[in-house]
């Protein structure tokens, strides 16, 4: 069955000036999945007990290969990379697909299917990214 997000095109946008957050468990995945040694200092940095956030060399997320225009841990990239571009917006505090993303229309926006999305997304940010959401 096709989700919401089978229709990206893979444009890289939302990998340019990554704020990507990940959990400590997904660190730990990359590096063992990653094809080379890898620390965790050199693609992440540490916001605070249980949150990390993806670092940007020269303007785009350290995984982002600019030449190919794909992701190098794509199937194992972090869940919140996966939701894209559907976020959670803090200061609404509410789900909603980032107008920044130039494929917007491309996605299902049925309202049955954002709200099961975002019940996903509100778990995944409370339970495994430790973030307080209301
Ligand atoms: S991990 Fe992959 S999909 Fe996520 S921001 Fe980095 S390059 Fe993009």
């Amino acid at each position: 069955m096709k989700s919401n997000l089978d229709e990206c095109k893979r444009c890289g946008l939302c990998c340019l000036n990554t704020e990507m957050l990940l959990s400590k468990n997904e660190i730990t995945v990359i590096i063992d999945k990653f094809p080379y040694k890898i620390t965790q200092k050199e693609f992440s940095t540490r916001l605070n007990e249980t949150l990390y956030q993806l670092i940007n060399i020269d303007g785009h997320c350290f995984f982002y290969d600019i030449e190919l225009g794909t992701c190098e841990i794509y199937d194992f990239r972090p869940q919140g990379c996966e939701f894209y571009p559907f976020i959670y917006n803090q200061e609404k505090q509410m789900c909603e697909f980032d107008s920044e993303c130039p494929n917007i229309n491309l996605f299902n926006q049925d309202d049955n299917k954002k709200e099961i999305l975002c019940i996903k997304l509100r778990k995944f940010l409370r339970e495994q990214l430790k973030v307080q959401i209301t």
